[in-house]
Order: structure tokens, then sequence, then C-alpha cells
């Protein structure tokens, strides 16, 4: 029997914080379906008092005022302090959403410490600065890159730790100060990150965390203390933040659902591909917003990739997310689960074939099996809809363009593969693809290179450079000389 979690203050202003009201949060396992901890409920005075923290640290010059060397090197204290508790994290993050721990220990453990100090490096090495010759007038310009303020960073439950990172590492390192609004499935493990900024001794205010569902996250993204809204999480959500904040003019980066797909090219290995995609297509059970959950394979060898994939499908270990050898976990709430079996129910109605799965696993625990509809039309609900679960579809095409109008004929536009042995064919797919990030043979993420949406998929860019100058305005200084 593992220790229940629960916390009775606020992580704000540097220190905990008893909160304003007595209401509380529970979190149950999905794995149980116990309880398994609970932590206080933000009010509206609690996000006030988190917004009005972040906005004195901002104007402090231990913060905002720092030298980007100085900056860095306190946030990589932050990641040393975190990396101690990485096993905590990752662990809490699998009891409250059913990750496989493995995965955990990667994402959740190790990735976010590892984009601390890459954006550490990064803004050290990024010049603040730049003079550049003006024109038509003589003189000169400087260029400069200022931190674009109080960060409200929102974040879902699937990868709670570290899609909250992708946020407050390069807000950090640019000189900003963040309240975040964690999901409240998966609140727990932000305790975690609190103790570590306490730890490391961030100045007070760079980092606060408020906590709720909806209405708290609505509350701090119209926060006239905010000067940013940096969201993770489904397209409905992000289109209403996205009305906020362009009636506020507040920028905005939305990263939000996805339904992408896998081409699998008629040269493809399909031993080597049916593998790569039980990773691109069903990572974290599923519940992972790039998944390539439209195979799109060559019409002659549909037969042959249905029952490859029908059988790698079933053959995934599926169970206690704390084991390693599991690779598809409960989904994160029973809400959720009823939703994948409700899209499933629907694939069947409009007359779907399941070659395997189908249902939920009986006993105890959120679980869905993992689930391959064949012959699905592009037009029908269970292709056109994300479903956020094990659920695959598998689509034949006639040739290449083909393939290529059917993977861009989708609402969204945020991942996608292509499975060949020619890599440079493979690439020309790629090229083709409307989306904002694409692998050959593989899909994984790179710290140092842009990630996001287009379409219903979102709105700018988080990681690499891009994802740094997200959080710095520029301002131009003239010169007469
Ligand atoms: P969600 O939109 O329900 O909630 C996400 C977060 O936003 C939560 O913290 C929630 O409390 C808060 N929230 C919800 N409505 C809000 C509002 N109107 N204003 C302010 N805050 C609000 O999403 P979810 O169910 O937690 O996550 C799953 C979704 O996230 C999927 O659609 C998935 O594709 C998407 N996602 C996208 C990416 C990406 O990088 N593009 C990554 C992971 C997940």
């Amino acid at each position: 029997m593992t220790a229940r979690i629960d916390h009775d203050a606020l992580f704000i202003d540097g220190g905990w914080t008893p909160p304003r009201t007595d209401g509380r949060t529970s979190v149950v396992s999905p794995l149980t379906e116990q309880e398994i901890g609970s932590f206080p409920t933000s009010t509206d005075a609690d996000v006030d008092a988190a917004v009005s923290s972040a906005r004195a640290a901002l104007r402090r010059d231990d913060w905002a005022g720092l030298t980007p060397e100085t900056r860095a090197r306190l946030v990589r204290r932050f990641a040393d302090e975190l990396e101690k508790r990485a096993e905590e994290r990752a662990t809490t993050v699998t009891r409250q959403n059913g990750m496989p721990v493995e995965l955990a220990r990667f994402a959740e453990g190790a990735a976010p410490v590892q984009l601390l100090r890459y954006y550490a490096d990064l803004a050290e090495s990024t010049p603040l600065e730049e003079r550049r010759a003006s024109q038509p007038m003589p003189g000169t310009t400087i260029v400069r890159r200022e931190p674009v303020g109080v960060v409200a960073a929102i974040a879902p439950w699937n990868f709670p730790a570290v899609l909250s990172m992708f946020k407050i590492a390069p807000a950090l390192a640019a000189g900003c100060t963040v309240v975040l609004k964690p999901s409240p499935e998966t609140t727990l493990d932000s305790y975690v990150l609190a103790e570590a900024a306490i730890a490391a001794e961030l100045p007070a205010g760079v980092i606060n965390i408020v906590t709720g569902g909806p209405d708290v996250g609505q509350y701090l993204v119209a926060h006239p203390g905010v000067d940013k809204v940096a969201f993770t999480g489904s397209t409905a959500a992000g289109r209403h933040i996205g009305r906020v904040c362009g009636e506020l003019l507040r920028p905005a980066t939305l990263e939000l659902g996805g339904k992408s797909a896998a081409l699998v090219l008629d040269d493809a290995d399909v031993e080597r591909t049916v593998t790569g995609l039980s990773t691109a297509s069903l990572l974290n059970s599923g519940q992972t917003c790039y998944m390539s959950t439209r195979i799109l394979v060559p019409r002659s060898q549909s037969r042959a990739y249905v029952d490859a994939i029908t059988a790698m499908a079933s053959s995934l270990p599926v169970g206690d997310p704390m084991d390693p050898a599991t690779f598809i976990g409960p989904m994160v709430s029973a809400a959720q689960r009823d939703r994948v079996l409700s899209l499933i129910d629907q694939g069947r109605a409009e007359g779907g074939t399941i070659t395997t799965g189908g249902g939920r696993v009986n006993g105890v625990g959120y679980f869905v099996q993992p689930t391959v509809f064949a012959d699905v039309d592009n037009a029908s609900t269970i292709a056109r809809q994300e479903v956020f679960g094990p659920v695959l579809s598998v689509i034949a095409y006639d040739d290449v363009d083909d393939a290529v109008a059917l993977a861009n004929d989708s609402e969204y536009g945020l991942g996608g593969t292509v499975w060949t042995s020619d890599e440079e064919r493979g690439i020309g797919v790629a090229r083709r693809v409307e989306t904002g990030s694409f692998g050959v043979n593989t899909f994984n993420l790179d710290w140092g290179s842009p990630f996001g949406g287009v379409k219903a998929s979102g709105l700018g860019r988080e990681l690499g450079p891009e994802g740094l100058a997200a959080y710095q305005q520029l301002k131009s200084i003239f010169l007469a000389s």
C-alpha cells in the first residue's frame, strides 16, 4: 500500500501559503479507482496573490534584472534540485494518470531537468542586444530582447511535468515569472516542483502554483496582471483562451489536439514499421497529442498491414503502470475511459470493422483494450475526432498523392510520420504534409527544434530557440549615430 499524498497549502510567493478556502480537490488512482490524495482548490483570491507575487518578482531586480549568466546559474540549481526528486515526480505522475512508469521516468522525471539545463545554456549564449545599421536614414538601431512579463502556464494531465516545463524553462531563462496551473487530475506532482524551487532558493514569486479546474484557469487567463498565456490542452479550451486573449491583445501560445497520420509507403518493411508504430501511435496508452493514429497503408498491402497491426496491438502488455513491463496503462479517469469507449461505439455504429479490442478490460481500473479499426473511411467519426486512447484506424490509399491528400484531410495538423526504406522519399512526403512536426521512420521530439501545430492544433511554437523567443519581446532603440 503506497502512502496517500495530501497537501494543505499552496505554493505562492516562494513558500507554503494557507489557502483562502476550505475547498479541496481529491485525486483518484486510475488503477485502483481509490482516492490517493488531495490538495486545496485555489480561489480567485489565491490567484490574485499568485499573480501579484509574480508581478512583484518581475519588478524587483533579483530576477528579470539579473544578467542571463546569473539567472542561468539559478536555473541550473533548480534543475539539480529537481533531478534529486526525479523518481518521486515520475512515480507521482504514474500514480495520478496511469502513465507507464518507464515512460514517466524519462518524460516526467528526466526530461524537465534536461529542459531547464537546455534553456539555461541557450539564454546564456543568446545575446540580448544586437546593433544594426539603420536604413534609409544613417544611424544605428539597438534591437533588444526583454522578458515578456508574467506568464500564465496552463498544463494538461497527460504529460503534466514535461509540458509544464516546455513553458517554465524558457520563461524563467528569459527573465519572466510564472503562475502555473496544473490539471486537477495531476496536481500532486507539482508540489515536488515547488519543493525543488524552495530548495534551489529561487527568488520569491518567480514560480507560483495555483490549483483547480477550468474556472481557475479562466480567471488566470483573463487576469489583468498576466502578460502572456502558454496553454497546452484541448482544442475546445484553446479556442476559448484564444478568444479571451484576442480581446485583451495578450500573446498566447496554444498547443492543442491532433489526429495525425502515419503514411506507410509501399517500400516500407512491414515488421519494422509496425514495431515503430507501437510507440508512434500508442505512447502513453494513446494519451499523447501527436500520435499517428490514422495509419495510411497501400491498398495492395492493406490485408498484411491490418494483420500485423492487429497482432502488435493485441500483444501489448496491459496492466499496472508501476510494472516496468506495462505498455498500456489505464485511462486517466472514468470520464476519459467512457469518452474513448463512446467513440469506439460510434465507430462500430458507423459500420467500422474492429479486428482487436473494442471494449473495456474487466475488473478494477479505467482500462480500455488496445483497439484496431480496419478499412476505415477517412470521413468517419473515428478518423476525424481525436480519441486520446489506444485506438488505431487503418485507412487504405491508392498512391502517394492520395495518401498525402488523406493525411491533409483533417481539421488538425500537429504530428505525423512516414515509414519507408528510402529516407529521401520520406523527406519528400514530409514536405507535403500540413503539420507542425513530422517524423521519418520515427517520431522523437527534439529540445532544440520547434514543436507546435497548424490548423486546429494550435498557434505558436514551444522548444528550441523559437521557444525562448516566445518569452521575449523586442524593443528597437534608434540612435542618431
Ligand atoms: P483540457 O483542455 O480539458 O485542459 C487542459 C488544462 O486547461 C487543464 O489544466 C484545465 O483545467 C485547463 N482549462 C480547461 N478549460 C480552460 C479554459 N477555458 N480556460 C483556462 N483553462 C482551462 O485538456 P486535457 O483533457 O487536460 O488534455 C488533453 C488535451 O490536450 C488533448 O486534446 C490533447 O491533444 C491536448 N494536448 C496537446 C498537446 C500539444 O502539445 N499540442 C500536448 C498534450 C496534450
